[in-house]
Parts: structure tokens; sequence; C-alpha cells
């Protein structure tokens, strides 16, 4: 069967929503840590296996011979992601699945986030199990999903500068990983994902003003400046330090994909930022 953990989180979703429309629910398995949380993926047979990365046991007999697995990371940034990740590949190797696919990072992001995906990626592929390493881009929602403060203050406030991001939505990389899933050829194979078009947070914002009809601007401010702002709002400092050196990273290309793997993978190009721009103003 196809297998799918984090399958409650939202890349996860979309992927079981769209493999659904390709294959029977029998033949598909949802990894959840909460059962309640599928009710409706279950209602609709799909096949439901509960685990949770902290506890490799739940993991024992989860996955047979043959299957196709989708890793998706965690989130749980606190509790050493790489080590929770060697749990389902272990688990993969000792049940001899076909194929192990990773939602990781992209090979150009040196910032601290990436730690993590280069970790299991090393484990992944030293492990001898078929690997697809899905190195997702940015997503549109990082950005369209954290409206309400941009709006209140009519401003945009990062510190990535000029640098331009390569992003696509969830459902663009959710495809990716459905035309891996079910598809030939994707053994021991590497793509690097992303939007056709990237874009800099000043776009973004000029396309905000365009969108509302008002004027909302970009402010570009220090990576210190970024980590105190992020602070102020409540995160801790640590996650806040994080997300201001992707900013750093942003800044210097690092999040520019290119090579077109994703839209080629998907046979269709990716969705514009202006339509989810559209779709979270609407929403
Ligand atoms: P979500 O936070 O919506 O989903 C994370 C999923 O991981 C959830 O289904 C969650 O389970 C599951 N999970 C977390 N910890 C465990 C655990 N200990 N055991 C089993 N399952 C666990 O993120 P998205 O779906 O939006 O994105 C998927 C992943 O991509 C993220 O987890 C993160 O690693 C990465 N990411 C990528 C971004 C990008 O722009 N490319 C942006 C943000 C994240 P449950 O449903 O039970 O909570």
């Amino acid at each position: 069967s196809i297998v799918v953990t984090g399958a409650t989180g939202q890349l996860g979703r979309h992927v079981v929503e769209q493999l659904l429309e390709k294959v029977p629910a029998r033949e598909i398995t949802a990894v959840v840590r909460d059962e309640a949380k599928a009710a409706d993926l279950a209602a609709r047979g799909v096949r439901l296996a509960v685990a949770d990365y902290n506890t490799p046991e739940t993991f024992d007999g989860l996955f047979a011979a043959g299957d196709k697995v989708l890793l998706i990371s965690g989130n749980e940034f606190d509790k050493g992601r790489p080590q929770q990740h060697q749990v389902v590949i272990d688990a993969a190797k000792a049940a001899g699945v076909a194929l192990l696919a990773y939602t990781s990072a992209p090979g150009t992001l040196t910032a601290a986030l990436a730690d993590d995906h280069r970790a299991t990626e090393r484990a992944l592929t030293a492990s001898g199990v078929p690997y697809t390493l899905l190195r997702n881009g940015w997503y549109h929602e990082n950005y369209t999903e954290q409206l309400a403060p941009v709006l209140e203050h009519d401003a945009v406030v990062s510190a990535a500068g000029e640098g331009r991001i390569s992003s696509a939505s969830r459902a663009d990389y959710a495809a990716a990983a459905v035309a891996v899933l079910t598809g030939e050829g994707h053994e021991n194979r590497t793509y690097e994902l992303g939007g056709d078009e990237a874009w800099s947070l000043t776009e973004y914002a000029a396309e905000l003003s365009r969108q509302t009809g008002r004027e909302i601007v970009h402010t570009p401010v220090s990576t210190e400046a970024l980590t105190g702002i992020l602070t102020g709002a409540g995160l801790p400092e640590q996650f806040a330090a994080v997300l201001a050196g992707v900013d750093a990273s942003i800044e210097k290309g690092e999040l520019v994909v290119t090579g077109g793997d994703l839209s080629r993978l998907i046979g269709r190009p990716t969705t514009p930022v202006t339509e989810a721009i559209t779709a979270a103003l609407k929403g």
C-alpha cells in the first residue's frame, strides 16, 4: 500500500486527498497520532495506523514489504527530528519497503532550519532503502496565512531584503509527492521543488497593495531586529532566531529553486503566489 505519515497535518491532508483521486482508498494508509483527527479519512475507507515518531515501537510491523512510504518531516523542533525520522527509516528498512520518500528542504538552504533535513537525508541515503528526496521549497502559505499583522500595520516586515523566494502551494508539493508515490522510476532521485516564479517581499507587498487597494509596504529590518519583533510577539527566542536565519538565507538567494522539477513532476505550472494571495484575502 501507499503509506503517508503526518497524514493529519496540512501537507499530509493534501496528499491523502489527491491520492484518493488516483488509487482506491483501501490502498492508502494514513499514519496518525490521533485517530479522532482522522475519522473523516477512515469514513472514506482510508486505513489508519496510529504511531508517534517519539515511540519507536509504535512503528513495529506498521510497514509491509513493497509499501511506498511518504515520511512527512515532523514539526517538533525541540524533540530531535533526526532521531524521530530515524525511527521511520529503521522501520521501513526492517519491512523492506519499495520506496521511502522524504519531505526535505532545498539543497541550497544553509540556514539552521535545514540541519535536521540534511541529517535525515544522510541517514536515509545511507540506509540502503530506496529513497526519494522531495526537497520542498517554501510554501506560499508561510506568508498568505500570516496576513493579519500585515493588514493591521500595512507592512510586510522581513529581514530578507530584496531576496527572492520560489514558493509554491502546499497542494503543489503534495501533487509532487503523489506523482512519486503513484509513478515509476523515482528511486534514489533528488528533486529540487519550487514554484515556477520567484518573487521578493517588495513585490509581494506591491501585489497585496494591488489586490486590497491599500498602500502596503515592505519594511526590511536586520535579523537582530526581526528576532526581537518575533520574540515580542511571543515566539521562543531560539525559534525566532531560526526564522530570522531563514530570512538571511532568503536575502542570499538560498530559497530560489531553479530547474523546474516541481512543474515537471506535477505536469502543470505551479500555482502563482498571486492566486494564493487572492484566496487568503477572501478566506
Ligand atoms: P503541519 O505542522 O501541519 O504537520 C506536521 C505533521 O507532522 C502533523 O501531521 C503532525 O501530526 C506530524 N507529527 C509531528 N510530530 C509527530 C510525531 N512525534 N509523531 C508522528 N507525527 C508527528 O506541517 P505541514 O503539513 O504544513 O508541513 C509538513 C512539514 O513540512 C512540517 O512538519 C515541517 O517539517 C515542514 N514545513 C515546511 C515548510 C515549507 O515552507 N516547506 C513550512 C513549514 C513546515 P498531528 O497531525 O498529529 O499534529
